[in-house]
């Protein structure tokens, strides 16, 4: 009989770590899955622990306490609040994975997930259909804490036998969860504001095209990759990871189909220079090669269940 794994989520309260968490206690069961954040839970959420993951001391104890064998590690600045505090986006994106690596090489646990992004690419990068392995050239920091956060991994994989396992997330969208601070964050709030009848200012150019994902589909894909066999994981930096591309004005009209009053204005602002430096879309064969992933949502179908899924939402909101 297989043994399910104790399983902690750091990050557990972001936007990933909410989806994250109802997924992996799903599949593994309610107490199997803790989480733990910087920031206290508003409501109960099940296990929980308040921990900040540059404490590695504290992390260290909660582990050995619960007898966590895998972590996913989501805690991170994200790409435009990085850009506010460069230093302090340096500090928690790349200490942070530092103590997790070293929990690994310590034998404290025996599996870590940790999350990269497209944003290891830079303006040099091939744009459309970019490959896993190509120029990375990142110009945030953020995106410098990525790709040097992939280096890590692989060098803990190759010189310590760290299993580590990586995903570049491209933009995720999802009714739950809130956005942290990402220049993707648009594609989540137009919805919301399509559902508030509000006209929706964009902070990107109408026609920036950039790789997005439907939350569904990354929470598969990062639960696949972690169950997936060790020695199928045959790239130990980060996959590339596709799911689907479309610039504002492509979301805008797809929304307008279901509700045809609805408005936009562009007023592009900083982000918009880091968009343009990313690219349009991705190449993902070797996840696809390597642990059999395959995106299930497309951009009409990820609409029409975004505005279902916001439409029950506010209506209970508006009904309570
Ligand atoms: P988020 O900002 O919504 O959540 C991050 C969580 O980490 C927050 O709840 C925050 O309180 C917590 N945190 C921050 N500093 C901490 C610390 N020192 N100790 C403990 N917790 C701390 O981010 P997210 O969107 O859920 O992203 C999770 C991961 O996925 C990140 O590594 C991010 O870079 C990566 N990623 C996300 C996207 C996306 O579109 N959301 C895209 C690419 C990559």
């Amino acid at each position: 009989m297989q043994v399910s794994p104790k399983i902690l989520v750091i990050g557990s309260r972001g936007q990933i770590g909410q989806n994250l968490v109802e997924s992996l206690r799903e599949r593994f069961g309610y107490d199997q899955v803790i989480g733990c954040d910087l920031r206290k839970p508003a409501a109960e959420v099940g296990p929980f622990y308040q921990v900040d993951v540059l404490d590695k001391d504290a992390l260290k104890r909660l582990i050995e306490e619960q007898g966590i064998t895998e972590l996913y590690h989501l805690a991170a600045i994200l790409s435009a609040k990085g850009e506010e505090n460069p230093q302090l986006a340096w500090e928690v994106n790349m200490k942070g994975l530092l103590n997790v690596l070293e929990l690994g090489r310590e034998g404290v646990v025996e599996k870590i997930f940790w999350p990269s992004s497209i944003a290891v690419f830079g303006p040099n990068s091939p744009q459309e259909m970019t490959p896993q392995h190509t120029i990375t050239d990142p110009t945030t920091i953020y995106g410098i804490s990525k790709l040097a956060g992939e280096r890590w991994c692989t060098y803990y994989w190759e010189k310590y036998g760290v299993d580590v396992r990586s995903i570049r997330y491209p933009g995720l969208i999802g009714p739950k969860g809130l956005p942290g601070g990402g220049t993707t964050d648009y594609a989540v709030d137009i919805y919301h504001k399509a559902l508030t009848s509000a006209p929706f200012e964009c902070f990107l150019e109408k026609d920036t095209r950039l790789p997005m994902m439907y939350m569904d589909d990354a929470i598969r894909a990062t639960i696949d990759i972690m169950q997936a066999p060790k020695e199928n994981i045959r790239i130990r930096s980060s996959y590339n990871l596709a799911g689907m591309s479309f610039s504002p004005e492509e979301v805008f009209e797809s929304i307008r189909k279901h509700h045809p009053s609805f408005q936009i204005n562009y007023s592009p602002d900083y982000r918009q220079a880091i968009a343009e430096s990313w690219p349009a879309s991705i190449d993902d064969k070797y996840a696809n090669k390597d642990w059999g992933w395959k995106a299930a949502y497309d951009l009409p179908k990820m609409t029409e269940t975004m505005l279902r899924e916001l439409s029950h939402h506010y209506s209970i909101k508006i009904t309570n």
